[in-house]
């Protein structure tokens, strides 16, 4: 087999941990390079020892030295979650401007193949339900989001330039929400707090009156569609995500009946901004990769309560 070198940043992160798995085991090499804000090495340390696998502790918006050839980078370095990215507003802005132009950058030296990390925050709060690729979103450059939301779509039309300009090999994934194991359990979204709340017997925490919707993809269904773009030729931005919509509030209610608590709903304000409905429309990935998911709720909220549990000793 023709063994080829894959650059993943933020690789110690949720996503980009599961990916160096997913490279690992098709018998490839993985350089992760993580400056460990907010990703965590304990993503990764059953790789260390691995001859395949490579640790670089890096912030990509500083220059990024590699000496090895590098094939493919997949650009997953970036703060992700709501409280995340509004206690570092800054450093996500960062990351999602500078290090894209250093991994573009990078990659024009390399000749490798770049696949941006890009999100459904790029849609903004939608007017338009579900949301195709070809929606140019409804996005408040000001408002607490502004940072992720915006930075995200600067480097869409970064890779883009790039793309163009300098004839670099790009791919876009624009990712809606997903779960799964190694997600943390304190980065404020929906799902680790409804499960360490359900966990512990605390209040489970539904903002606003509940009734703003998610789509929820379980995480090995993305990650495998993430890797069937990045082969594709397609270079154009996909979605990747599982249309399986659902309000915030019957969300609690399956983590409660799974979990078996005794916990109760209670409800506080909306964050500002906070998308009132999200799903993706999925028929360009569909058509183009023959991809979709095929883990549903009940089994991927099983598995991921189980890590939950398992992490916490219960
Ligand atoms: N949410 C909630 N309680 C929480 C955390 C989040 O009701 O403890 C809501 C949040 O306001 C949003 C939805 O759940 O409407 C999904 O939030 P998450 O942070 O998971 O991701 P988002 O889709 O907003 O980026």
């Amino acid at each position: 087999m023709d063994k080829k070198v894959f650059l993943v940043t933020g690789g110690a992160g949720f996503l980009g941990s599961h990916l160096c798995d997913l490279i690992i085991g098709k018998g490839h090499n993985v350089i992760c390079m993580d400056n460990l804000l907010t990703g965590d090495i304990q993503n990764v340390e059953h790789l260390f020892g691995n001859e395949s696998f490579k640790f670089i502790k890096h912030d990509v918006t500083e220059f990024i030295h590699v000496r090895d050839t590098v094939d493919y980078i997949l650009h997953f370095a970036s703060p992700a979650s709501p409280i995340d990215y509004l206690k570092l507003p800054i450093q996500t802005l960062k990351v999602g401007s500078l290090g894209t132009h250093k991994v573009l950058g990078l990659a024009k030296e390399k000749r490798a193949r770049l696949l941006l990390a890009s999100t459904s925050e790029v849609y903004g709060d939608p007017d338009i339900h579900p949301q195709p690729e070809t929606y140019w979103g409804n996005v408040n450059p000001v408002g607490p989001r502004g940072v992720y939301d915006e930075a995200k779509r600067f480097a869409e039309a970064m890779t883009m330039a790039y793309h163009r300009y300098h004839q670099v090999d790009t791919r876009i994934v624009r990712i809606f929400n997903t779960y799964g194991p190694r997600m943390r359990l304190n980065d404020g979204r929906a799902l680790p707090a409804f499960v360490s709340q359900a966990l512990s017997g605390e209040d489970i925490t539904v903002f606003g009156d509940g009734s703003q919707t998610r789509s929820f993809c379980y995480v090995s269904d993305l990650i495998e569609g993430i890797y069937s773009l990045l082969m594709s030729d397609e270079t154009e931005p996909v979605n990747i995500g599982n249309p399986a919509e659902i309000t915030i509030k019957q969300f609690a209610e399956e983590v409660i009946s799974i979990t078996g608590t005794s916990s109760k709903i209670v409800y506080k304000s909306l964050p500002e901004d906070d998308p009132k409905v999200r799903q993706p429309d999925i028929s360009r990935a569909k058509t183009l990769l023959g991809w979709e998911p095929k883990v549903d709720r009940a089994e991927g909220l099983k598995r991921t309560i189980d890590y939950f549990k398992n992490k916490l000793g219960i």
